[in-house]
């Protein structure tokens, strides 16, 4: 005798699988000090609880030392289970001591890196290109690539590493125009392109407050030939004088009524809930609009990120009860 069952008994209930899962990442930054680098440890610890796709490590900004970054990478790479993205620049290197620069992180076990050209050093307003190094993003894919290269064809041990652990190169994004260099958003996507064209896996954006940049953004890039995935960068607007600092300093100001409604709170607990509703919005929205995830800007403080995971259901895991301070 056959049974027949009805077709909704049969049907797998609609639950995201981990494949579903938009990716999760965070931005961090070297500590500028050992008590700052003590408390990273607990930020990182924390961070890993949310079990994020990668964290990358910002590099050389504000005339910050290099070597830090790439001890930071190290630690990370060696000491938890998070898959690190080193950022990388062009900034005051000739493109001979770049690829030294590549190599020692490759020897080091990095295999993903985020490519750009840099901030002009501390207390630079233009951004000039060493003499003999490379002008753009673009060109560090380029030499990304050609150094990996040269190693498989050195060695075939190189080779066969690469092709377990292929190398990535993730690139910057700028939904509403790069206004360090004055850029608007079509010069963008035209950068983008070329990003691609030289061999970019993926980009990162620069922080925004409305999800219409990002959806604009990614819509004028695939019209234009872009095909890699776009991830938006999101700050958790949980701290008014860090929006603004943040606006200074990318030029992508926060929405005057966003510093108001955060600035009208007293309770610095109701301020934080308030914050990370509106960034939980934004992260809807564009998660609603087709983004493949979300790269936290988390200042060194887990907190945040991990309340905004928390709200948008991205697997945020509870936060310690005590937040290490900003890193001085
Ligand atoms: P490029 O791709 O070289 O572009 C620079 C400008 O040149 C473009 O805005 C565009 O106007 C023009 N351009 C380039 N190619 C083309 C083209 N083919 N057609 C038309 N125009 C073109 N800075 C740091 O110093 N350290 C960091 O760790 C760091 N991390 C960052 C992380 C993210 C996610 C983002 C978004 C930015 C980061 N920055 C960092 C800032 C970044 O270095 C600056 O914004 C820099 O001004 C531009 O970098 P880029 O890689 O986009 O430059």
């Amino acid at each position: 005798m056959t049974m027949t069952v009805a077709r909704d008994e049969v049907q797998a209930p609609q639950r995201p699988t981990p494949a579903d899962r938009p990716t999760v990442s965070f931005e961090l930054f070297p500590p500028r000090s050992e008590d700052g680098a003590n408390r990273l440890v607990a930020t990182i610890a924390a961070l890993e609880s949310a079990r994020p796709d990668f964290v990358s490590v910002t590099y050389g900004a504000s005339g910050r030392t290099r070597q830090t970054t790439r001890r930071l990478v190290a630690q990370i790479l060696h000491t938890t289970s998070l898959t690190p993205i080193a950022h990388l620049t062009c900034v005051d290197n000739s493109r001979d001591e770049t690829v030294a620069i590549i190599e020692e992180f490759l020897d080091e076990g990095v295999r993903s890196f985020l490519a750009l050209r840099g901030d002009p050093p501390a207390g630079a307003t233009d951004w000039q290109p060493h003499p003999a190094g490379l002008r753009t993003s673009a060109e560090l894919v380029t030499l990304l690539r050609e150094v990996e290269a040269a190693r498989c064809a050195r060695s075939q041990a190189q080779a066969v590493r690469g092709l377990v652990k292929p190398l990535s190169v993730a690139v910057a994004a700028f939904p509403r125009g790069n206004h360090a260099t004055g850029g608007t958003r079509a010069d963008d996507v035209a950068a983008l392109l070329s990003k691609q064209q030289a061999g970019a896996d993926f980009a990162i954006t620069q922080v925004f407050w409305d999800a219409p940049s990002y959806l604009a953004l990614v819509g004028e890039a695939r019209a234009a030939g872009v095909t890699i995935p776009i991830i938006p960068g999101i700050l958790p607007a949980t701290d008014p004088d860090r929006l603004v600092r943040v606006g200074r300093l990318t030029g992508v100001t926060p929405p005057d009524d966003l510093l108001a409604r955060l600035t009208g709170y007293d309770d610095p607990t109701a301020r934080h809930r308030a914050g990370v509703r509106v960034t939980a919005d934004l992260v809807n929205a564009v998660l609603d609009g087709g983004a493949p995830g979300i790269h936290v800007y988390t200042f060194n403080q887990h907190r945040a990120a991990l309340d905004l995971l928390d709200l948008t259901h991205l697997g945020g895991a509870p936060a310690p009860r005590t937040e290490p301070k900003d890193l001085v």
